[in-house]
């Protein structure tokens, strides 16, 4: 079986539609075609700045929201990044591989360091790619299913492992991005040129999949369309109402054609009722799940410790190959 990683940061109290529709939704399926290793990036979260009480809140509310909508520690390896370690050690190597420039020419990067400010900007968030690079290769992963806004990070990834190879001796599979066209990336409610993201979205441009489904609805009404008053899909034109299509296909498994040719002659407001619906018997059953897990956080706990100890069989031979391959000295 081919294998896959990929993983999500706990860098909110709920992961939102882009999160689910450009990555988590295609996790779930690939439990039954692929060896499947998903983690939480707790490291990722804090190249931000964080408080410790949230993120150990968040993480476990990940965890949560992960198998509630599917995922099944029977069937993936279901764990969180810091309990396994050789992320960070991996990581370090990686480091030592890339190239300032290259680092500097990523555009997340640049994106949230302008919105922090040069001050607040850690040398964490420059270097993330970098471990993200590590998370990848720890496994040998052969396909990391993420949205849009990963492909330049996975073809750093790509580039990382081939200077391995090549200066070392063959030792990681070079990954492919799996990116489903259609849903790669959703965009923010308030600013539809924007991606949908847990961190710099303000609330109003987020559908989280833990908010009351009436403050969802609120949200959907008062979303930024477009000029004219047509229900067409034109993401360059009308990219506010396209993206509303997007996410009201993807949830109803009806097609774009078939509801552009249902809302023919109605307005905007007809269609952000009925998504609106839509959206919330999407997000109760997920939402009563993640409250079950939640209830029983020993449970939870339990199951990620056994999940970590999977992902270990993985990473420490993988990193022990690494270390001999550069000229470490075998502790004695
Ligand atoms: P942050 O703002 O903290 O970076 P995020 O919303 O970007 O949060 P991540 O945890 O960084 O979420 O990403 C988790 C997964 O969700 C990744 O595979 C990412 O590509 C995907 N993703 C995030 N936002 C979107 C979006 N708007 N549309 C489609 N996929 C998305
Ligand atoms: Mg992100």
């Amino acid at each position: 079986r081919p294998r896959v990683l990929s993983g999500i940061q706990p860098t909110a109290d709920s992961f939102h539609l882009g999160n689910y529709l450009g990555a988590l939704r295609n996790w779930v399926p690939m439990q039954e075609t692929h060896d499947t290793f998903y983690c939480v990036v707790d490291l990722h979260a804090i190249t931000m700045g964080h408080d410790p009480a949230l993120l150990r809140k968040r993480t476990r509310i990940s965890a949560a929201q992960m198998l509630a909508v599917g995922l099944d520690p029977e069937r993936c390896t279901l764990f969180v990044q810091s309990h396994v370690p050789e992320h960070a050690q991996l990581a370090w190597v990686m480091n030592c591989l890339t190239g300032m420039g290259e680092a500097g020419r990523m555009v997340q990067f640049k994106d949230k360091s302008a919105k922090q400010g040069a001050d607040r900007t850690t040398v964490g968030l420059f270097t993330y790619p970098i471990l993200q690079a590590a998370d990848i290769l720890l496994y040998h992963a052969d396909a990391v299913p993420v949205g849009e806004d990963q492909r330049q990070h996975l073809e750093l990834t790509r580039d990382l492992a081939q200077r391995f190879n090549t200066t070392f001796g063959r030792t990681f599979t070079v990954p492919q991005p799996f990116i489903v066209k259609d849903t790669a990336k959703i965009t923010d409610l308030q600013d539809p040129t924007a991606k949908m993201s847990k961190s710099s979205s303000t609330p109003n441009g987020l559908i989280e999949l833990l908010e009351d489904p009436a403050r969802a609805a609120k949200k959907i009404r008062s979303a930024v369309t477009d000029t004219g008053r047509e229900i067409i899909f034109d993401p360059e034109q009308k990219p506010g109402v396209s993206n509303l299509l997007t996410i009201y296909s993807a949830l109803s498994g009806r097609t774009i054609e078939e509801l552009v040719a249902a809302y023919d002659g109605k307005g905007y407001g007809d269609l952000k009722k009925d998504l609106a619906e839509v959206v919330a018997e999407f997000v109760k059953p997920i939402q009563q799940r993640t409250n079950a897990y939640l209830d029983d956080p020993g449970q939870l706990d339990k199951m990620l410790a056994i999940g970590a100890e999977k992902a270990r069989a993985v990473a420490v031979p993988t990193l022990r190959s690494v270390y001999d391959r550069i000229g470490f000295l075998a502790p004695g």
